[in-house]
């Protein structure tokens, strides 16, 4: 696992609609591993290994973050904003954010005082960015309007290889699919595999779309970050019992195939890998959701990451999960073939 890699993945800003620049990252990293590289108009990129195999097996890993827009520069030099995906308001009172602007990134600050911290019905258009500017004209001279902000934040590490940092969901996802694919390649597999670091799934799911659309894959499997019900103030609730260290998720739910489930948890038996799961009966909120809904309709399954403080700047993750989870959708990439039948009835 290239841990250099991670680290410049989790540093890059990537709001959604604004994922370019990791983007490129990926491509440069991705040039000595993969046979292919395919991009599109919306902004994915697909690494490709083996692209004159037969049967294809998609990987996404949504490479966008949640974060802030731009919506106006006020007449002292502040900023108001809108939120790229689900932000939590509260949780970015009185933080560090910066913006990348056409000059580059620059710093600011969420402003607070009394009457914002008490409020218990704060959303993004009520936080205000002090960027230092004193006037409109100084502050537009450097920012635009449709600028994205995220939050000033570093990659932590904590005891246990366990790690913190901003938007981990979902961008160890976009790590673990490049990765998976350059495991695979070691251990000598021959299927076609499309490892996506896909865009815009924080937003609308774009990238999903695009990319199993061009594919066109017999099966998929989305790679995401789940809950955990391990820690102070959060119990198992109808999601299941998530635990941090515990291993790769599986999911339940109707849209994702049974057949592949089975297949990942004889993979996971193979390699001692312990598996936990998740119900989610309808939709999973992630990337697997659109691509499920894509052409003629696409065999998925979704593997999830199991993480506490989900969309908030310490999303911690252990990385005892992070490799299982690479180990183990290797193997799965190895084992799938044309011959294998993902029709319930045959
Ligand atoms: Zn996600």
């Amino acid at each position: 696992m290239n841990r250099e890699y991670l680290e410049t993945v989790l540093k890059t800003m990537s709001v959604s609609g604004h994922e370019e620049e990791l983007q490129k990252k990926v491509i440069s990293h991705m040039r000595s591993h993969a046979d292919d590289i395919m991009s599109d108009v919306t902004g994915n990129v697909i690494s490709v290994l083996n692209p004159d195999c037969e049967s294809k097996v998609l990987l996404c890993g949504h490479i966008d973050e949640i974060g802030f827009i731009v919506t106006s520069i006020q007449s002292d030099g502040s900023l108001k904003v809108t939120n790229a995906g689900g932000v939590r308001a509260v949780l970015y009172l009185g933080t560090q954010v910066q913006i990348k602007t056409k000059k580059g990134i620059i710093n600011g600050v969420v402003i607070t005082n009394s009457s914002l911290t008490k409020r218990n019905d704060l959303t993004c258009t009520d936080l205000t960015i002090d960027i230092g500017a004193s006037s409109k004209e100084e502050a537009a001279e450097i920012v635009s309007i449709g600028d994205p902000i995220c939050a000033k934040t570093d990659v932590l590490p904590l005891m246990n290889d366990r790690l913190a940092a901003r938007a981990m969901d979902d961008r160890i996802g976009a790590f673990i699919v490049t990765e998976a694919l350059i495991r695979a390649k070691e251990k000598g597999c021959k299927t076609g595999i499309y490892a996506a670091t896909t865009v815009g799934e924080e937003t609308t799911l774009r990238g999903a779309y695009w990319s199993a659309a061009k594919v066109k894959p017999d099966c998929a499997i989305a790679v995401d970050v789940t809950y955990t019900s391990d820690y102070d103030g959060v119990n198992a609730n109808s999601t299941g019992e998530i635990g941090l260290g515990k291993g790769p998720v599986l999911c339940h739910s109707s849209i994702v195939s049974k057949k592949m489930n089975e297949l990942l948890k004889q993979c996971a038996d193979d390699l001692n890998i312990e598996l936990q799961y998740e119900i989610a009966p309808g939709r999973t909120g992630t990337d697997a959701d659109k691509v499920h809904f894509t052409n003629d309709g696409i065999p998925t399954a979704l593997v999830s990451i199991p993480l506490r403080y989900m969309h908030s700047s310490v999303e911690t993750l252990d990385m005892k999960d992070v490799e299982q989870i690479i180990e183990l959708l290797a193997e799965f990439l190895c084992r799938f073939n044309k011959s294998i039948n993902l029709n319930p009835f045959e």
